[in-house]
């Protein structure tokens, strides 16, 4: 780690699109942190209308944003980051084996619109988790679940099944070329978590499956799961008016912050989001 940035923005959809844009504006030394750029959504949205100046296919609006981007030089540096932890005045932010630095930090990660599978949330840190680098390794020679959103994430269960014994994998997408000797790729659907003090089970039509944890591998996590001590309500995070949380330094933006879930009130709030940064750096006098 070699540098301290203003402003750490992790989430590559508009709201963080917008929340560097406004950053880089503002002269802040900004970082932008995301899976890919404007986010998996935009592309598969049918058509937009609402947003103000557009009305055409999302893969168009995609198309003008990225035009935006490039124009305006706004930097996305690719990666998904795994943990946010407060380190006094400032923030480290980890992403596999990489590390960051910023004083500040707007989370813009979305919300998972599939929705949690039953008892997901409730054995979040007892079995349930969605980081396999962060959590692999506390897998050695058990028997654990992957629950698979996209083949994306297809490198991280080769990543668990380095040490665990069995790597049951649900795959929720057609085509998976999944292999390994010790990975079993299932054709049931997983319908729920059960345990007692842990997971210790996987339901799925077909009856049980006994497990001693099950990672979650899709694009949005809960946000407690990333910062430890947010304030959340739900799936959402706690903001003040100035999107602010209840960590100092970590503000949060878009659909992460609760509905509408929209593109207009999510490149808002990534908007805000920045000024509140500049502000609250001001205040530190940075
Ligand atoms: C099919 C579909 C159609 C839609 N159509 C419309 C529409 O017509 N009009 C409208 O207003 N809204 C529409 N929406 C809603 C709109 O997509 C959302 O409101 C908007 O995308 C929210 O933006 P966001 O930046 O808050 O979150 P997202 O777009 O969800 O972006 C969050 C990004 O953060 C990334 N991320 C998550 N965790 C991490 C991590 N740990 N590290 C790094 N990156 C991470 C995710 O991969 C994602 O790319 C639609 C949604 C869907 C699913």
């Amino acid at each position: 780690m070699e540098h301290t940035f203003d402003v750490a923005v992790v989430g590559g959809g508009i709201a963080g699109y917008t929340a560097a844009l406004t950053s880089k504006n503002l002269l802040l030394d900004y970082l932008w942190l995301g899976a890919s750029a404007f986010g998996e959504k935009l592309a598969c949205a049918e058509k937009v209308t609402n947003f103000p100046g557009v009305s055409g296919r999302g893969k168009d609006f995609f198309a003008a944003l990225e035009a935006q981007r490039e124009r305006e030089e706004v930097l996305l540096t690719p990666c998904r980051v795994d943990g946010i932890y407060a380190a006094g005045s400032k923030f480290l932010l980890t992403a596999g084996e990489k590390t960051f630095e910023a004083r500040a930090v707007i989370l813009a990660t979305g919300v998972e619109t599939k929705g949690q599978l039953k008892g997901e949330r409730d054995f979040l840190g007892r079995g349930v988790s969605y980081c396999a680098v962060c959590d692999g390794a506390l897998y050695k020679g058990k028997r654990i679940a992957a629950v698979i959103s996209s083949p994306a994430f297809e490198e991280e269960v080769h990543f668990l099944a380095r040490f665990a014994d069995m790597v049951y994998a649900f795959c929720l997408y057609e085509g998976s070329d999944l292999q390994g000797e010790n990975i079993e790729v299932r054709k049931d659907i997983p319908l729920a978590i059960e345990g007692n003090q842990r997971v210790e089970r996987v339901v799925t039509k077909e009856g049980t499956l006994p497990v001693d944890g099950v990672f979650f591998l899709k694009n949005s996590a809960p946000p407690g799961a990333l910062v430890g001590g947010l304030e959340t309500e739900g799936a959402h995070v706690k903001v003040a008016r100035d999107l602010s949380t209840n960590l100092a330094g970590l503000f949060a933006a878009g659909d992460i912050t609760g509905r509408p879930y929209q593109y207009a009130k999510a490149a808002g709030e990534g908007c805000v989001a920045a000024h509140s940064v500049k502000a609250y750096l001001n205040n530190l006098g940075k």
